[in-house]
């Protein structure tokens, strides 16, 4: 498992690991039956319940969307989710893409994103900082942690994506003939655009690709894990 935001006990923003298994959720019954029970030990290792947790359906768009209570788990349409109501858990899940968690400590927000680098260029953390607005946050508070996903190292891009990227091209980096992107690096300098304070940005540095115990798409084709953030019910 891995924390983030180790500096706020009433938080609890987490991550699970290639060893918990698959977390997706999937329309396949019999898959779903394996990662709902995946799911579950995982929730319960971690000490939340999993009935209070929402998951964003995830569409590698810019969608973002406000939750509260009474609603549905799962959110179609949408690869970021915000709350200030205490007690929910916002879900993503992730294999290479970014796990974005967003907290504002001073008026209690919480947010999640699922940033590959559609979203990311679809502006899904403008849009999901935005919600925290509409919410009554304030983006100089904001933390922001980026967790794992797939680096530079592995991030080839084809020359026909190019033209997405644009006015992204100094995280674009050529070798031997290919080209790889930055992710992080345009992710990062989207929040500090937004005014997110850069002593506030804690970062992950692991590559899903480099590393052995996490999932990764490009690598593995198969399995996701869970990035959970919530704040505990008193
Ligand atoms: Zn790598």
């Amino acid at each position: 498992m891995i924390r983030f935001f180790s500096q706020f006990p009433e938080l609890k923003a987490v991550m699970s690991e290639k060893q918990d298994g698959s977390m997706k959720i999937v329309e396949d019954k019999d898959v779903w039956d394996r990662n709902r029970e995946n799911r579950e030990a995982f929730f319960e290792k971690t000490v939340i319940d999993s009935g209070s947790v929402f998951s964003a359906g995830l569409v590698h768009g810019g969608n973002s969307e406000i939750v509260s209570h009474g609603g549905r788990k799962v959110i179609s349409g949408t690869d970021a989710l915000a709350t200030k109501e205490k007690g929910i858990f916002l879900s993503i899940t992730v294999a290479d893409c970014v796990p974005v968690f967003l907290f504002d400590p001073i008026n209690s927000i919480i947010a999640i994103a699922h940033a590959g680098w559609k979203g990311t260029v679809g502006n899904v953390l403008e849009n999901t900082l935005e919600n925290i607005s509409k919410l009554g946050g304030s983006i100089e508070e904001l933390h922001v942690a980026l967790g794992p996903g797939i680096d530079v190292c592995h991030f080839e891009i084809r020359k026909d994506v190019l033209k997405e990227f644009s006015g992204h091209e100094e995280f674009i980096m050529k070798k031997e003939g290919k080209m790889f992107v930055d992710l992080k690096g345009i992710i990062t300098k989207k929040l500090l655009l937004a005014g997110v304070a850069g002593r506030n940005i804690e970062n992950d540095p692991a590559c899903t690709y480099c590393n052995e115990n996490l999932f990764s798409y490009r690598r593995d084709r198969v399995g996701s894990m869970v990035a959970v953030i919530g704040i505990m019910p008193e």
